[in-house]
């Protein structure tokens, strides 16, 4: 804890005294370290395409020159690094503008149903690339949640994506939607989508820190997969926008299963 004391000294009817305040400055204290800690993540995400894009620019300006062979390998280097410090500007322009926003509930009628049956068709390519299977299980009638599109095929994305991931090959990532009418979590009628994969697992020390930005289990693997550790982030972040609740549940060995709880009340006022 930390506090700023401040003396002055007082005239009253009572007498001359001595005022003495002391205030908790612990909260912006913890913003301004998370704040500086943001900063340095970034410039140090950014740094390390940038230094190997101007290495490979400076390799085929030289040693390379000429070397169709070289530099065709090279090109394609710097082609994956451009597009991974690309990935990193668009999840943060993503986070920052839900950040924006997050005082402000999205209210457009959006059916669950057929978000989930477009992510399906979007990623089953890049499943099928992994070696991974994909399936959903979706009721039969429309599932309408008050929410922005946009946003929420973001979150359905983003879990999704992770599970084909990490899961790896050979495993099934199975996407299921269910409601329920009496959802504590949000205290009334809820939407329940999870993503779940029979994957490796994550150990129960790391969960509570997944959404954390940047923060990964494996930063190695997770760059190597053209990971920006802001995934979960942004996920939770657009949860908290639609008063929805993120749940984690995973053990080493037995697979993930990350359960999204969105209310279905407009009126609905959870916390
Ligand atoms: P990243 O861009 O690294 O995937 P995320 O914020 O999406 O960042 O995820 C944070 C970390 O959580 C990942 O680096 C990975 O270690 C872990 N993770 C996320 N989803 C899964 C999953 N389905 N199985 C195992 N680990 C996962």
């Amino acid at each position: 804890t930390t506090f700023v004391v401040t003396c002055s000294a007082v005239d009253t009817e009572a007498g001359r005294g001595v005022l003495v305040c002391f205030e908790d400055v612990t909260h912006m204290e913890q913003a301004g370290q998370m704040r500086r800690d943001f900063v340095a993540n970034v410039s140090h995400e950014l740094r390390s395409p940038l230094t190997a894009l101007l290495g490979f620019i400076e390799t085929l300006r030289g040693p390379a020159k000429g070397d169709a062979a070289a530099s065709e390998r090279f090109l394609g280097t710097m082609q994956d690094e451009a597009q991974r410090m690309e990935r990193l500007v668009r999840d943060l322009l993503s986070l920052s503008r839900v950040e924006e926003q997050e005082r402000v509930r999205p209210t457009d009628p959006v059916d669950l149903c057929r978000l989930i049956g477009s992510v399906r068709h979007a990623l089953t390519p890049v499943a099928e690339e992994n070696g991974v299977t994909l399936t959903t299980d979706l009721p039969e009638t429309p599932i309408i949640v008050p929410g922005d599109t946009d946003q929420l095929q973001q979150v359905i994305t983003n879990l999704t994506e992770n599970a084909i991931k990490y899961g790896g090959q050979g495993k099934t990532v199975h996407v299921s939607l269910t409601t329920t009418e009496q959802e504590p979590l949000v205290r009334g009628p809820a939407a329940v989508i999870s993503v779940r994969d029979d994957g490796p697992g994550i150990d129960p020390v790391h969960i509570p820190r997944l959404t954390e930005r940047f923060y990964r289990v494996d930063s190695h693997r997770s760059r190597a997969m053209g990971g920006t550790g802001l995934g979960l982030a942004i996920v939770k972040h657009i949860v908290g926008r639609h008063r929805g609740r993120l749940r984690i549940e995973s053990r080493p060995g037995e697979g993930s299963d990350f359960r999204v709880v969105l209310p279905r009340d407009h009126a609905q006022q959870p916390r």
